[in-house]
């Protein structure tokens, strides 16, 4: 979501001269777009300011010109007073709902009467403030579809400071979806913190997201639809069979459970139990059996004994994940959790940790593993590190590159044999239309599009 609202700010800038610079030195803006999450991730903002600041005095000593500085996103919106008084070089700070006010904090920014701080919750909508012209994303992009939280899980931030939950018009989004296209998508993420609870306005009543998914499907041009990231809560009937009806909705699902005990996911307010959620995947196997599961978990929740640790093992084992995202709880001020008794000690759960990140490391290796010397459709969307070196992804959301390819691949989607499989991604080579349509009738699941 900070990626997306990133180039939205860009998209905003434009019009006012700015451009995307490689690096902050000589840069006339510097905006930090932060996140609030997890405690590493705040500070990591102080010591970044820290390291901007001598640029920003070298750039007015030297050239005479102001750099402005800026931080945005969710620090900037829970901390934002704390960041004009431990940084007061910084220019402007502001939230993720106040960023179309932008071009206006700007200008007061430039006539330097001290800093510029909106973290206010705007009754208007910033999406209908956004322009229409939008830079291009390229082979894949983002599109927020809803963003903010109702549901209060202990132990988060979000609702406090992305708001209340908002779904935007389809018609907005579907035209979004289109110039998306037109520059060059080919794959689009729906995006919301709590995407399928999206209920949004449309012509002929409000739409879940699956109505909407099938919408976006039905443009021309669209070849992949994913959405990130889901609650267990809202993993409604219609949308489980969106993955069996829909051939543009990809293979992989992103649907965090937290934890495996019943005791822990009550704690955490989370609204389901761990039998819940492990029959939402089997229903999701069901309509789509080669479909790629991924999760976040957190390990040391208040509270949280081995027991219930173990259950967390317990439901990893069962569900066999083809990639997961896994965390230290960390205390975040003004949420319930960080109040409660029973906090758990930092050796516990770094070990807690360690364990199932061992655990999760063997599914995902062995996942990459199961898909050696297929043929999977690959959707190249940008270069690698290395000269001659092209990154795609699979349908599955893996990483896989190529060697020796050239820049004229970016923004295709090609059949690509798997030759090497690893912890975080693949290797592979392009295959020859003889070799993929061999493979379909082989294994029609890998869904060869070539
Ligand atoms: N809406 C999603 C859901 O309900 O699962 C999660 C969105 S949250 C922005 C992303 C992830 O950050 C969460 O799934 C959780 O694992 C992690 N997270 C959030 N608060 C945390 C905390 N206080 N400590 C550790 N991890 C946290
Ligand atoms: Fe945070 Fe997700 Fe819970 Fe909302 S549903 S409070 S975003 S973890």
């Amino acid at each position: 979501m900070n990626m997306y609202d990133s180039a939205r700010m860009a998209d905003l800038l434009r019009p006012l001269g700015y451009d995307m610079s490689p690096a902050p030195q000589g840069a006339d803006m510097v905006i930090l777009n932060t996140c609030h999450i997890r405690e590493k991730a705040s500070e990591k903002v102080f010591s970044e300011l820290g390291r901007l600041r001598p640029l920003k005095d070298d750039m007015q000593q030297k050239k005479g010109r102001k750099m402005i500085l800026a931080v945005a996103g969710c620090v900037a919106q829970a901390e934002g007073e704390e960041i004009v008084r431990r940084a007061p070089y910084v220019d402007m700070v502001f939230g993720p709902q106040s960023f179309h006010r932008l071009p206006e904090m700007v200008a007061k920014a430039a006539r330097g009467a001290g800093a510029v701080l909106d973290t206010d919750f705007p009754a208007e909508s910033k999406f209908d403030f956004l322009p229409e012209e939008q830079a291009s994303q390229g082979p894949s992009a983002f599109l927020a579809v809803q963003e903010g939280c109702d549901k209060f899980c202990t132990f988060c931030v979000v609702p406090y400071t992305r708001g209340a939950e908002y779904s935007r018009p389809a018609a907005d989004i579907l035209q979004e979806a289109r110039r998306l296209i037109a520059s060059g998508a080919k794959e689009i993420t729906l995006l919301g913190q709590n995407v399928n609870a999206y209920h949004g306005e449309a012509k002929d009543g409000t739409w879940s997201l699956a109505r909407l998914i099938e919408a976006v499907a039905a443009l021309p041009g669209i070849a992949r639809i994913r959405y990130t990231t889901s609650h267990p809560k809202d993993m409604t009937a219609d949308l489980i069979e969106a993955h069996r009806d829909i051939p543009q909705l990809m293979p992989y699902l992103h649907l965090p459970v937290q934890s495996g005990s019943d005791a822990v996911l009550d704690a955490m307010n989370r609204k389901h139990r761990a039998e819940d959620y492990l029959k939402i995947i089997e229903d999701l196997r069901a309509a789509r059996p080669d479909i790629a599961l991924s999760s976040d978990f957190i390990v040391g929740f208040p509270g949280e004994s081995e027991k219930d640790f173990e259950a967390t093992m317990d439901i990893v084992r069962k569900t066999l994940y083809a990639q997961a995202y896994s965390f230290k709880y960390s205390p975040r001020p003004g949420t319930p959790a960080s109040v409660q008794d029973g906090q758990v000690g930092e050796d516990i759960k770094a070990e807690r940790l360690a364990r199932l990140q061992q655990l999760l490391i063997t599914q995902q290796t062995a996942f990459n593993q199961s898909k050696l010397g297929a043929v999977l459709p690959v959707l190249f969307d940008r270069q690698g590190k290395k000269p001659g070196q092209i990154m795609g992804k699979t349908a599955y959301m893996q990483s896989l590159y190529i060697e020796g390819a050239g820049q004229e691949l970016i923004g295709k989607i090609l059949p690509v044999r798997v030759t090497g499989a690893y912890q975080n991604g693949l290797a592979g080579e392009l295959c020859t239309k003889q070799d993929a349509v061999m493979s379909f009738y082989s294994n029609p699941i890998t869904q060869v599009s070539a």
